[in-house]
């Protein structure tokens, strides 16, 4: 980054085309200084530039480069505007909005090439962090600072040690219930989106769940050697009721720095469309709370919960799905872990309790016509939890 070659307004992007492909899109392939660094595809849409990106290898100057070439091609084939597609990486979507692009949390991002250049500062006050959040949250839901008790306080400086600075927040979701806290990593640019994403998700949780999940909190934090590396997306820990989640979901740098692949790691199976990859981290994290919460006020209805989703499976109980991964095991245990491996996740088979976080992540992330794991999972889910939905549609 503190390469010169890659200062802002330095880079030269050149688009190259390649193909069309079967939607009879331009498939055009971006190159700065010899390196492809990214794949766009193009195709007019009612008089606007409509855009997939696919920017894993780029870094940030190289990204805002890119919407530069984009809107230049946009302005030379004398179309309005340009409409970047729902499903471009959290960065991409940054330095879009960033330059002055709106549209909702998960769907397309918008912007008329007449508009103003906005030139919008990264968040520098917490002010304009509520302001920038508020305005990405459902309706009803308010956010404000919080001013942490000393316990919290203590422990939030162990925990978050190596994040530079923090701020606290309460969200309320228009109930009377407890707000939802936070500890988000501040004093760099914050990801507003991705911080936006968790809070969305984990109000929907909450709600359906009232109270089992209420006092949970979210730290971005790096008290664990995971978290440090990219190689956990988050954790949760059943005795203090915390979800940790990586400061790559909430910061522009660590998401720039921390090789996405690896954030993948855990969980890894892939949400899908309209659901991001933080959705599916914090609905597997959160279920591990709601899990722990059921086993130690209702037991025995979780041991029947396990019991059900093994018989999904051929088996007596979830156990036994897990142990199939052992040689010795009876053949329909070993053919029960081969499915649960291949329809959920490879990380769905290391526990039992990751299986059904993994379950609850692929149920939960799941539009529209879930797949049959997901499908069976909903069900036995609301014989434990009467009536309980899905995420909002
Ligand atoms: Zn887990």
């Amino acid at each position: 980054m503190s390469n010169p070659e890659h200062g802002d307004g330095e880079i030269r992007v050149e688009l190259r085309r390649q193909s069309v492909d079967t939607h009879g899109r331009r498939i055009l392939h971006a190159w700065a200084a010899e390196r492809n660094f990214a794949q766009v595809a193009v195709v007019p849409d009612e008089g606007r530039l409509r855009v997939w990106v696919a920017d894993g290898a780029a870094t940030l100057p190289e990204r805002r480069a890119l919407l530069g070439s984009l809107m230049a091609l946009a302005t030379s084939e004398q179309l309005t505007g340009i409409v970047l597609s729902a499903g471009s990486s959290m960065l991409f979507r940054y330095v879009a909005r960033a330059a002055g692009f709106a549209g909702p949390l998960r769907g397309d991002l918008h912007r008329d090439l007449g508009d103003p250049v906005l030139l919008v500062a990264p968040d520098v006050s917490s002010d304009q962090l509520l302001q920038e959040l508020s305005a990405l949250l459902p309706k009803g839901a308010t956010v404000g600072l919080d001013r942490p008790p000393g316990l919290w306080r203590s422990w939030m400086r162990t925990a978050s040690s190596g994040v530079m600075g923090t701020v606290h927040l309460t969200v309320h979701d228009g109930s009377d219930a407890e707000p939802l806290r936070l500890a988000v990593p501040f004093g760099e640019a914050v990801l507003v989106e991705g911080v936006a994403i968790s809070i969305d998700t984990a109000l929907a949780i909450r709600g359906r769940f009232r109270p089992l999940v209420d006092d949970v909190r979210i730290f971005y934090d790096q008290s664990l050697q995971g978290l440090r590396t990219g190689s956990v997306a988050g954790a949760a820990y059943s005795a203090v009721r915390d979800i940790h989640l990586s400061p790559a979901y909430a910061s522009v740098v660590a998401m720039d720095t921390q090789p996405g692949r690896h954030l993948g790691w855990q969980p890894p199976h892939v949400a899908l469309a309209p659901f991001t990859r933080i959705d599916s981290v914090v609905a597997h994290e959160y279920w591990h709370q709601i899990e722990f919460g059921l086993e130690s006020s209702r037991y025995g209805d979780s041991v029947e919960f396990r019991r059900a989703l093994g018989g999904y499976f051929g088996v007596e109980t979830l156990e036994h799905v897990i142990k199939g991964s052992s040689k010795g095991a009876p053949a329909h245990w070993q053919e029960a872990y081969r499915r649960l491996h291949d329809e959920v996740s490879a990380y769905a088979a290391t526990a039992p309790k990751e299986a059904t976080a993994e379950l609850f992540s692929q149920w939960w992330c799941t539009a529209s016509d879930p797949p049959p794991s997901a499908r069976f999972f909903g069900e036995v889910l609301r014989r434990v939890f009467p009536g309980v939905e899905g995420p909002p549609r």
